[in-house]
């Protein structure tokens, strides 16, 4: 027994002077940063506690800059040292997603108006259909690019069209504009940083920015985490009307009118674009959008509506734009897939969930 309580004191002993030397070496800026990110910023301990039942002494520490939100766990001791979670790039012990490889592919993951297709108590022929096509989920786009899944807008909806699409992941998030049919599905992005090593980049304009920390004040708040996983991990990337890249690809934002009060924003990668609640094409984006093989447009109803492109109209913009293709979204129950696809031109169709495009 005497060994044994000598073994266990010893053990107790290297475990507190490991402990203080890891906040030591924080403290004193010997662990930097780079050690784990590969960059250079200092970072500073918060706690130091030491996991007994690891035996292996550990340290919450975060960057020395002004963003008290973001922390790391340090685990030293007898192990190599290895950082579990947190926030920066790279992050080693990430998760691998079951994923569905959509590389060349883009999925509109939903076409359906802000309410959705069926709407809620509404009896309407196209919304007891039955038919397929005929169920739209909120606005949603996806691209395979070679460096990732790059989602556009995250929809009520989002769960469970990343589910029926089979994909595990998303790597970046562009967002269009701040309603509600375009935002309130960014929770469900709550898993992507165990599988990323690092939080989801969200690019969007201020006033996007703004509304999603209102929304999703939790996401930044100040208290520690109460466990791994319990709030979104989001960093923000600011866009305007000046090409950006994302996922090693080159984005151009295209200003666009949602009636009188909005403004959004499309984005074109490669020669597809994606134009969803728009009522009005400025004339300074009219040159971004030539020479599409595929345009993704707003195309509500048939009746004109003060912030979409009704039916005429989104024709009118194809014909003049002459895109190879022009899908509509966006869409209202007022709309019949396979009836208003009859009566519409062989290249402007009105799309539908699940749709997929190859990317040229
Ligand atoms: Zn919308
Ligand atoms: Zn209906
Ligand atoms: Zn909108």
């Amino acid at each position: 027994m005497v060994v044994m309580d000598d073994q266990r004191d010893r053990q107790l002993h290297s475990d507190r002077v490991q402990t203080a030397n890891l906040a030591d070496q924080v403290r004193l800026g010997k662990l930097r940063w780079d050690r784990f990110f590969g960059s250079a910023e200092e970072i500073r301990p918060i706690r130091t506690f030491r996991l007994a039942w690891w035996y292996r002494p550990a340290c919450m520490v975060a960057p020395a800059g002004p963003n008290d939100k973001i922390r790391w766990w340090i685990f030293g001791g007898r192990n190599v040292r290895r950082v579990l979670w947190g926030d920066g790039d790279p992050l080693v012990d990430t998760r691998k997603p079951s994923t569905t490889d959509i590389r060349g592919q883009l999925i509109l993951l939903g076409t359906g108006t802000s309410v959705g297709v069926p709407t809620i108590g509404c009896g309407c022929r196209v919304c007891t259909s039955g038919h397929p096509r005929n169920q739209r989920t909120r606005c949603s786009v996806v691209f395979g690019l070679p460096e990732g899944n790059l989602l556009i807008d995250t929809p009520p909806d989002l769960r469970f069209q990343l589910l029926r699409e089979g994909l595990g992941v998303i790597h970046a998030v562009l967002f269009t504009h701040e309603h509600a049919d375009h935002i309130f599905g960014l929770d469900d992005l709550r898993l992507m940083p165990f599988f990323l090593g690092h939080p989801v980049p969200l690019y969007c304009e201020e006033i996007v920015e703004q509304r999603l920390r209102k929304a999703y004040d939790y996401a930044f708040a100040q208290e520690p985490w109460t466990h791994t996983g319990a709030t979104p991990q989001l960093q923000f990337r600011r866009i305007g009307t000046e090409p950006f890249e994302a996922l090693g690809t080159s984005i151009l934002p295209i200003r666009l009118h949602h009636g009188p009060r909005f403004e959004v924003l499309g984005f074109r990668i490669g020669n597809v674009a994606y134009c969803t609640d728009t009522n009005k094409i400025p004339a300074e984006s009219w040159p971004r959008l030539e020479g599409l093989d595929v345009l993704i447009l707003d195309g509500l109803r048939d009746r004109p509506h003060v912030t979409h492109f009704c039916l005429d109209e989104a024709v009118a913009v194809a014909r003049r734009l002459r895109p190879g293709r022009t899908l509509l979204t966006h869409i209202s129950h007022e709309l019949d897939h396979q009836e208003t696809n009859a009566r519409l031109p062989a290249d402007i169709q009105l799309a539908y969930d699940g749709q997929r495009i190859l990317l040229s």
